[in-house]
């Protein structure tokens, strides 16, 4: 993978302009962020939802959760954990063969004086056949040679054929994201870091103006990752405000969302309870409406005049009755206490490709400001219809 070109797009200090970047896989594919990668929790999605469709991707991501319910702990312990977690990988990589695929390891920063976890991460990535992509931990805050760390990391990666991708987080404290962040695009301009991840926390207004200020310089893919899919920032009730564009207009390529590890013995006693026996009693959902950049509370999107219409492969242009109908319901009649919230993720993967589409052809047409009054009117519209 390589980095062939960058538009800065609208640097003035009122500007919004999201960037391009040029990502050649190889001497025939290449292709224009901003992209949305596909996820786990899309393929989990289309499995259980038995979608045929083809999930249109450049580029393939998976979040992996080493963290929560003693996740960190097991990661440490190289016992078992970490070959079901590998075994995942493998899978996922597999599925989306011909893709560039890259793991996010969700751990905890680490202090890069003991290398072991570094050496148990880069193993567990190492040995998953086809893996274009090798995610490195995030480094404390204290340690000072990043640039060193890194450049380890990518040269030992670059010995398996992979890249390595190093990882900041936007918690950091801004003096040492901005410091890391400059080293990074030295690296990408020398091509060994065509890749870098981000990981996403809320209030992080002074590191993302560094890498607004930084966007026309850094060679490299950028992802947001663990990016919530609405930041409980309320338009009107019901009505949430996402934050992907906000992402994209400081300069970064792509998002992701968090991969949260679902307890085994909820879902199996949920497989064993009664189905549900009426709309409300199914799981909540958000009907994620890109073209407005927000997400509509499943029980509002249930009851609008209006709801927004959306011809994503998904949805095909169906009516809200014809969404409920083909998702809500099992092949028996029953209700299906997950069918919605499973078609409203495939949605919102989906929905989002189309809507980058048309917020590509603005960068490139340098009509920001004609998109941005498109995302104003078409809220204005879900607005009215809430009131
Ligand atoms: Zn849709």
């Amino acid at each position: 993978m390589e980095i062939i070109d960058v538009d800065p797009g609208d640097m003035r200090v009122a500007g919004k302009g999201c960037r391009v970047v040029r990502v050649r896989i190889s001497s025939s594919v290449s292709f224009d962020t901003p992209v949305r990668p596909i996820s786990v929790s899309e393929t989990t999605a289309k499995d259980y939802l038995g979608y045929r469709g083809v999930i249109e991707s450049q580029i393939a991501a998976m979040p992996i959760d080493l963290q929560s319910n003693n996740g960190f702990e097991r990661f440490l312990a190289q016992n078992g954990f970490i070959h079901e977690n590998q075994l995942t990988l493998q899978s996922f990589v597999d599925r989306n063969h011909g893709k560039p695929c890259f793991p996010i390891l969700q751990l905890p920063s680490l202090d890069y004086s003991n290398r072991v976890p570094f050496k148990i991460a880069f193993e567990m990535q190492k040995d998953v056949d086809g893996l274009s992509m090798m995610c490195m931990p995030e480094i404390d805050q204290q340690f000072s040679d990043y640039g060193e760390a890194v450049e380890d990391w990518c040269s030992s990666c670059e010995e398996f054929g992979r890249i390595g991708v190093p990882q900041l987080s936007l918690s950091d404290e801004p003096s040492v994201f901005a410091r890391r962040l400059r080293t990074l695009c030295d690296l990408s301009k020398t091509g060994q870091v065509p890749m870098i991840n981000i990981r996403y926390s809320p209030r992080s207004t002074i590191q993302l103006s560094e890498l607004w200020n930084m966007k026309g310089e850094i060679d490299a893919l950028i992802n947001c990752s663990e990016v919530p899919s609405t930041t409980n920032r309320m338009v009107v009730n019901g009505v949430e405000r996402d934050v992907e564009y906000e992402l994209l207009s400081h300069g970064f390529d792509s998002i992701t969302r968090k991969k949260r590890k679902v307890n085994r013995k909820f879902m199996a006693s949920r497989n064993f309870s009664d189905p549900p026996t009426s709309l409300d009693k199914i799981d909540k959902f958000k009907v994620a409406t890109h073209q407005a950049s927000v997400a509509i509370k499943g029980d509002v999107w249930r009851h609008m005049e209006h709801a927004p219409h959306c011809s994503c492969p998904v949805c095909r242009g169906n009516s809200r009755s014809e969404l409920i109908d083909r998702f809500a319901y099992k092949d028996n009649g029953e209700l299906d206490q997950s069918g919605m919230r499973y078609f409203a993720r495939l949605h919102d993967h989906q929905s989002d490709n189309l809507e980058l589409g048309i917020l590509k052809r603005h960068i490139f047409e340098r009509s920001i400001g004609e998109y941005e009054s498109r995302l104003e009117d078409n809220l204005k519209k879900i607005v009215n219809d809430t009131e």
